[in-house]
């Protein structure tokens, strides 16, 4: 059994969404598209996970918590569930239920795992044993979190574990957050899951150790003097951390639930969960040997065509020239999933009005009352400015002369858009301390 399609998106995550909407937009004729995708929904916006999603639901939970210790902020992010968070909502764009969908023409297989593709024949094969052909392929398979087991670890499938990737995970880990309040958690990974995620445990009254092996938090993206204002600010909500150290193994109940970690530095932490966060891999397993591969995605050009002129790979598994910084690279972040999607569709349906996608890289978190911004990329020397004992600092990074990077703590939104056009303009930096003299108005004023 088969069926045929001009278009087809492997995938059905966040770069699947804004990809389909941009088909619309640009006249995809019904029956024409098909989205297929292993997870049971239709695209919806993942950061949602470890934000709202997580924080306690229903009025009853927002009045207890705005009376404890936290803030209107915090309530005001809460109770996130489907369909609100479908795609594009992230972006103040059309919510793309399943209804829209079939009102658009695009057939959406949902809870259907692709178990092969064949470039070459232009097909690919379902784990029902469908075989699905396309005239184009859009590869928006994303990644998979990486799993303890990879670092020699076993104990990932203990009931008390929590990865966060899908929404399936996030049901989870609310319900053994509900399951222990009072109690203690060890955050394993000290990158964007288990800062966010910390958070929101300590937001349900659990206490929190976080380890991870670096110096500091956040490692790949902040400076330690950055790291410092949020380690210090998460102190002061309760939170522990164990640095320059990694998990060596489990204890287990007679029930299979983790009683206590066991760190390599020789300490043990009993616990009542665990949340990792140890970074990601693409899912690129279903081309390798049959694209090109590069920094661990599948590599594309400036249109986001892969090696094979049919295939293209757009979000989290692209790895797309950034013209910014004359290099390769491989981005694992919203911004950057939704519009190299808009690019990729736009090639495709109007490659003559297409010019190269010219990315400037853009990651921001919130978590508590914290909200920060960055643009471009973190090489260079380092200028601080503001105030980091209050509510409001950043950061320029300036490399060969130039504003190549911006990070910005507590902005405004046209704070927020005036560091990111300054790093557009990649404006010529010939003094340093003019620079950090300056601080925020060198932005607003570039
Ligand atoms: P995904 O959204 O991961 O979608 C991939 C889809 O492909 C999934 O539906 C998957 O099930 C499906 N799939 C994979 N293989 C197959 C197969 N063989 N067959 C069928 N389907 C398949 N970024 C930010 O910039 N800001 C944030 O605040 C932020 N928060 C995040 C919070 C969480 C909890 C997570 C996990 C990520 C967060 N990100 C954030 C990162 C951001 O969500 C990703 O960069 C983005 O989702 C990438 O989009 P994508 O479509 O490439 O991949
Ligand atoms: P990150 O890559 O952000 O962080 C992983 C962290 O785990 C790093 O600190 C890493 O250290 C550490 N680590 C690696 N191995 C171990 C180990 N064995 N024991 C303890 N710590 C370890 O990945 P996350 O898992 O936090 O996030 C997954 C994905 O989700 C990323 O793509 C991220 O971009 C995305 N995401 C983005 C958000 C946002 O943009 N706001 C929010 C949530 C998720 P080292 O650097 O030394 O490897």
């Amino acid at each position: 059994m088969g069926r045929a399609f001009v278009y087809v998106i492997l995938g059905g995550g966040v770069a699947a969404g804004y990809a389909a909407l941009e088909f619309v937009k640009k006249g995809v004729s019904h029956g024409e598209l098909c989205i297929i995708s292993d997870e049971p929904v239709a695209p919806y916006e993942r950061p949602a996970l470890s934000k709202g999603f997580l924080l306690p639901e229903g009025p009853g939970n927002l009045m207890t918590r705005q009376s404890s210790n936290t803030t209107a902020h915090e309530a005001a992010a809460s109770a996130a569930r489907l369909p609100s968070f479908h795609t594009c909502v992230g972006a103040n764009e059309e919510r793309l239920t399943p209804k829209w969908y079939k009102e658009h023409g695009i057939e959406l297989v949902l809870g259907t795992g692709v178990k092969s593709a064949d470039v070459k024949r232009k097909t690919l094969l379902t784990a029902t044993g469908e075989t699905i052909s396309y005239k184009i392929l859009i590869v928006a398979t994303g990644a998979r979190a990486l799993k303890l087991e990879e670092f020699g670890v076993s104990g990932s499938d203990a009931e008390n574990v929590c990865y966060l990737r899908d929404i399936a995970d996030a049901n989870r880990l609310v319900n053994v957050m509900q399951s222990c309040p009072g109690g203690n958690a060890v955050v394993i990974g000290g990158g964007y899951v288990g800062m966010e995620c910390a958070a929101s445990l300590v937001i349900h009254k659990i206490n929190v150790t976080m380890v991870f092996p670096e110096e500091h938090c956040m490692a790949r993206l902040f400076t330690s003097k950055i790291a410092s204002y949020y380690e210090e600010y998460y102190k002061s909500r309760g939170v522990n951390f164990i640095k320059g150290t990694v998990l060596s193994s489990f204890d287990f109940d007679s029930n299979g639930k983790v009683t206590s970690v066991n760190l390599r530095d020789g300490s043990t932490l009993s616990v009542d969960m665990v949340v990792v966060g140890i970074g990601i891999r693409p899912n690129t397993g279903l081309f390798e040997g049959q694209l090109t591969l590069e920094k661990g995605g599948i590599k594309v050009n400036g249109m986001l065509q892969s090696s094979n002129s049919s295939v293209y790979a757009i979000g989290d598994v692209a790895a797309f020239p950034v013209k910014a910084f004359g290099e390769t690279r491989r981005l694992e972040h919203v911004d950057s999933a939704r519009k190299s999607a808009r690019h990729a569709v736009s090639a495709i349906m109007e490659p003559d009005k297409t010019g190269e996608f010219d990315y400037l890289p853009f990651f921001y978190s919130r978590v508590f009352t914290l909200s920060w911004q960055f643009y471009g990329d973190n090489v260079g020397e380092v200028v601080y400015y503001g105030d980091m004992s209050g509510s409001a600092f950043g950061a320029y990074w300036v490399s060969k002369g130039h504003l190549v990077g911006a990070f910005l703590e507590g902005g405004t939104k046209e704070e927020y858009e005036a560091i990111a056009n300054a790093t557009r303009l990649r404006p010529a930096i010939e003094d340093l301390s003019e620079l950090e003299r300056q601080g925020l108005r060198f932005a607003v004023t570039a």
